[in-house]
């Protein structure tokens, strides 16, 4: 008998340290290493990826990985994993027909992209993936990190609100339920919705695509129904920007239904727009003192709530605590790491075939992740970000 030779030598598949301030997750997992190896790549990661995530060194070697420098890891990786977008000393190190991968939110950096087109590094974005695709769902990180983000939020406002979430009678008196309120409703919105009850908390809910009525109910929470009938359901799932009529009459009811709530947790988003405003000032203004919001939506973008700062706790005059936590998945870096080591190795071994990368345009995953290829910027909506204002119109 004879055996067919490997014509093909294995695909090295580097993780690195992630350098973003704060990010304390990891692209790759010990468990995942062991799968990557015996689908027959080699895994190298760099010195110290994991302490973040309370992941030594040692248990990557145990898992079948080697570990090495940064300066080795650029060299040998044929692809890099990563969560966040490469810092630009990680930029300079990729070189021509490296691939990376990770969640490098194309649309927010095209010129990112255009760099990494001009040195021949082939881009593949995680955020990118078909997620209605039944198929693409293993490979979803952005739902993995919402959930992680959804659970934690809660637990960030019940540790800053000063009251019990749960109905408490006992002895020395009795603890009324907290009123919490998600706004939003999408994969972070219902994670806080089951978090919030699982604390005993009293909830309620508004989203603007009216099917997610059901699936808050069946979570346990109460849908916040406006006299204003908004049905702002947009393409794939996602919610459209709403009307500057469709946004004040809406504005006016919500106010009142915030104004009586102990906790806030907006985790509304529109892509690639701003996120919508739905906690004004005046808003904050009703709340009671000791009442808490937390914006899940605070990036320097902006925000849910007027009056949060990305990245910091304010306290307003009348005692509401604004909590806009920038990268809440980092904050839970052991949960987080497992979920996206998971979603980032599914997609890895999607691609990897005999030896290299195949990324077929066609292809219903391949085909919108691959944001870069051999020089050229695949992503045809990266290409319009970058072309001149005159031309886009
Ligand atoms: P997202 O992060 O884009 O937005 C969060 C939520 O905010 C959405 O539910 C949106 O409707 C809501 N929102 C936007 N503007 C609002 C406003 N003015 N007022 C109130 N709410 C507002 O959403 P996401 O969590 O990424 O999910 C988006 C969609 O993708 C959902 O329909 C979700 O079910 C779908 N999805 C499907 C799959 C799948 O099929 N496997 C996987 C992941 C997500």
């Amino acid at each position: 008998m004879t055996t067919r030779p490997i014509d093909f030598r294995p695909v090295i598949v580097g993780v690195v340290r992630e350098t973003a301030p704060g990010e304390r997750r990891v692209a790759i997992v010990p468990d995942s290493v062991a799968q990557l190896t015996k689908a027959g790549l080699e895994v190298v990661v760099e010195q110290g990826a994991g302490v973040g995530a309370m992941i030594p060194d040692s248990a990557y070697e145990a898992a079948g990985a080697k570990v090495v420098s940064r300066d080795d890891l650029y060299k040998s990786a044929d692809v890099v994993l990563r969560i966040q977008k490469p810092s630009d000393d990680e930029t300079k190190r990729l070189r021509k027909g490296q691939a990376v991968i990770g969640l490098l939110q194309p649309l927010l950096d095209p010129k990112l992209m255009e760099r990494l087109a001009g040195a021949g590094v082939t881009a593949i974005s995680l955020d990118a993936i078909p997620r209605t695709l039944s198929r693409a769902q293993t490979m979803d990180a952005l739902s993995s990190q919402a959930n992680v983000g959804g659970y934690k939020a809660v637990v960030m406002a019940a540790e800053a609100f000063g009251r019990y979430f749960p109905l408490l009678t006992t002895a020395a008196g009795t603890a009324k339920p907290a009123n919490v309120l998600i706004l939003g409703i999408g994969v972070a919105g219902l994670q806080a919705i089951g978090t919030a009850r699982r604390l005993g908390a009293v909830v309620r809910a508004y989203d603007v695509r009216p099917e997610t009525r059901e699936q808050a109910e069946s979570l346990g929470a109460q849908f916040v129904t406006l006299k204003t009938q908004i049905d702002a359901t947009g393409a794939g799932g996602y919610a459209r920007e709403l009307t500057p009529e469709e946004r004040a009459s809406q504005q006016a009811e919500l106010n009142e239904v915030i104004g009586g709530m102990d906790v806030v947790i907006t985790t509304a988003q529109v892509p690639g727009r701003k996120p919508p405003v739905l906690v004004t000032k005046d808003a904050v203004a009703k709340m009671k003192p000791g009442s808490v919001i937390l914006d899940m939506a605070a990036s320097a973008l902006g925000g849910n709530c007027e009056l949060s700062k990305a990245g910091e706790d304010v306290v307003t005059d009348n005692l509401v605590s604004i909590i806009a936590p920038e990268n809440l998945p980092a904050t839970m870096p052991i949960g987080a790491s497992q979920f996206y080591a998971r979603n980032i190795s599914a997609l890895l071994l999607q691609l990897v075939q005999e030896g290299a990368l195949n990324l077929d345009p066609a292809d219903e995953i391949a085909g919108p992740v691959t944001i870069t290829h051999g020089g050229e910027i695949r992503s045809e909506a990266v290409k319009k970000l970058l072309q001149p204002a005159e031309a886009k119109s």
